[in-house]
């Protein structure tokens, strides 16, 4: 039987080696457990290991996590990567050192307004719609130039990066495609003055791709976790 440690260590094999490919130090791509739907206690077991970055979608979820879990790991980072209402943003001003998903001002302004002073400023990267699909979330690349400039100038938020989620039914090359477009909107935002270090792409899935076009963050549910309930649904 796989157990979730023994995934986990798989998991971080499979990111060295794709950064190894890419002529990257493997700690140049960070690795961030998404727990979400999973209980506290796969979280507890990950961090004796040493993992310290976890991601979580739900709101509501990721603040009783971190209240069960805050006394055993003081140094445990929770990262926001799910679709944001505006009626959830305090939670996570409250509760999270990284949001993934701003995709619009609102949500930015609302963020900062919320974000604790005891708290450092919240780290936080656009999501960008790299697959045109307008069901999806995200700015699209068009409007990324104007939301980023908005976002940076918000006082207790620190611009970071920019994060996407590619079409999951696409095949490779369209997935590297879209993957790419977001490496090179980063260049186009840094060429402009903002001093992006974050690119949040790549899943389970995909990873690998993600590293060849300049992943600095992966984001890995299942292939360390195990598979989800099928009725959670992950947008
Ligand atoms: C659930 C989720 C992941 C993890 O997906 P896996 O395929 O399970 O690795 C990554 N990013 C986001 C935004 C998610 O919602």
């Amino acid at each position: 039987m796989t157990t979730i440690f023994t995934a986990w260590q798989g998991v971080r094999a499979r990111v060295a080696a794709a950064a190894t490919r890419a002529g990257r130090p493997a700690d140049t791509v960070e690795l961030l457990a998404v727990s979400k739907t999973f209980p506290a206690d796969a979280v507890r077991e990950l961090y004796q290991h040493g993992q310290r970055h976890f991601g979580e979608n739900y709101a509501q979820e990721m603040h009783d996590k971190a209240l069960q879990l805050g006394g055993d790991c003081p140094d445990l980072v929770w990262h926001f990567i799910g679709p944001l209402q505006s009626n959830k943003t305090r939670q996570v001003a409250e509760t999270a050192s990284w949001v993934h998903s701003v995709d619009r001002v609102k949500i930015a302004e609302r963020l900062s307004q919320q974000r604790p002073d005891h708290l450092p400023p919240l780290q936080v990267c656009i999501q960008v719609n790299v697959s045109g699909e307008t069901s999806k979330s995200g700015a699209t690349t068009a409007a990324a130039a104007e939301l980023a400039r908005q976002t940076a100038s918000l006082p207790r938020l620190t611009l970071r990066g920019l994060m996407c989620i590619p079409d999951p039914a696409a095949d490779a090359a369209t997935l590297r495609h879209q993957f790419r477009q977001l490496a090179e909107l980063r260049q186009e935002l840094n060429s402009q003055g903002f001093g992006l270090d974050t690119l949040s792409m790549g899943m389970s899935a995909d990873m690998e791709l993600a590293i060849a076009e300049g992943a600095t963050l992966v984001r890995v549910g299942t292939a360390i976790f195990g598979a989800r309930s099928a009725k959670e649904n992950t947008q």
